[in-house]
C-alpha cells in the first residue's frame, strides 16, 4: 500500500448552509432532500446523499453541497454504500483511503466495525475488499501499521514498553509484546537493544566507551 495521495485539504464552506431541516433530514436518513443536495464529512473526507444510512456524523463535521461533482471539485468522495455520484468510489481507491485511514488512526481502540463505519460499508464488504486487494485482512494491516510505529518509538524515545504499548493503540503490555514478537521473532525490549546495539538508539549518551555488550 504505497503511492498513498496526500489528505486534500478542503477549503472554507461555499456551499449551501447546514439548516436544521436539512441537519433532521441527514440525521432521519429522511430521502426527502435526496437529489438536492448532499452532504460530506470533513473528518472522514466522503460525501452522502442525505438518507444514508451510515453512522451520523457530528455536526461541525459535515459540509452541504449542491451535488456531487461540487463536493468531489473539493477533494472529497463518494460513499460506497449510498453512492451519492451514481456510482460510488472504486475498491482501489476506496481500499487505498481505509489504509491511509488505519495509518493516521491505528493509536485509537479499532475494530472491524468501528473502521466499516467510518469507511461507511458493512464490516463483511469492507473485509473481504481490503482482503482481495492488498492480500491481507483490516486486523493484519492494523496489526503491521502498530508494529511498525511501536518499531519506531523503541528506536528512537525512551518510553517504556508499557508507553510504547499504549501509544500505539495495543491495550496492554503483554498482548503488545505477543503480537510484536509474532511479526518480528523479537520481544520489544530485545529489539531496543539490538538497536541500540547497532549505534541507532540516540536517546542514551553513548559515555561508556569500554562497555562490551
Ligand atoms: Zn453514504
Amino acid at each position: 500500500m504505497t503511492d498513498l495521495h496526500e489528505r486534500p485539504a478542503y477549503r472554507e464552506q461555499t456551499g449551501p448552509a447546514l439548516t436544521d431541516d436539512i441537519w433532521n433530514a441527514i440525521i432521519a436518513n429522511d430521502a426527502a432532500l435526496d437529489g438536492r443536495l448532499i452532504y460530506a464529512v470533513k473528518t472522514t473526507g466522503i460525501f452522502c446523499r442525505p438518507s444514508c444510512k451510515s453512522k451520523p456524523p457530528k455536526r461541525e463535521h459535515v459540509r452541504i453541497f449542491r451535488g456531487a461533482a461540487d463536493a468531489a471539485a473539493q477533494g472529497f468522495r463518494p460513499c460506497k454504500r449510498c453512492r451519492p455520484d451514481g456510482k460510488g468510489m472504486p475498491d482501489e481507491e476506496w481500499i487505498r483511503h481505509t489504509a491511509k485511514w488505519i495509518e493516521a488512526h491505528y493509536a485509537e481502540p479499532l475494530t472491524l466495525a468501528v473502521l466499516a463505519d467510518a469507511q461507511h460499508a458493512s464490516p463483511y464488504h469492507l473485509h473481504r475488499t481490503f482482503k482481495r486487494l492488498t492480500g491481507v485482512t483490516p486486523a493484519e494491516y492494523i496489526a503491521a501499521t502498530r508494529v511498525e510505529a511501536a518499531k519506531r518509538r523503541l528506536k528512537e524515545t525512551g518510553e517504556t514498553v508499557t508507553e510504547v504499548a499504549l501509544r500505539t493503540g495495543f491495550p496492554n503490555a503483554a498482548y503488545f509484546s505477543t503480537v510484536f514478537h509474532k511479526r518480528t521473532g523479537l520481544s520489544p525490549t530485545a529489539y531496543r537493544q539490538a538497536q541500540e546495539a547497532s549505534g541507532s538508539y540516540p536517546s542514551k549518551k553513548r559515555t561508556e566507551e569500554g562497555r562490551s555488550c
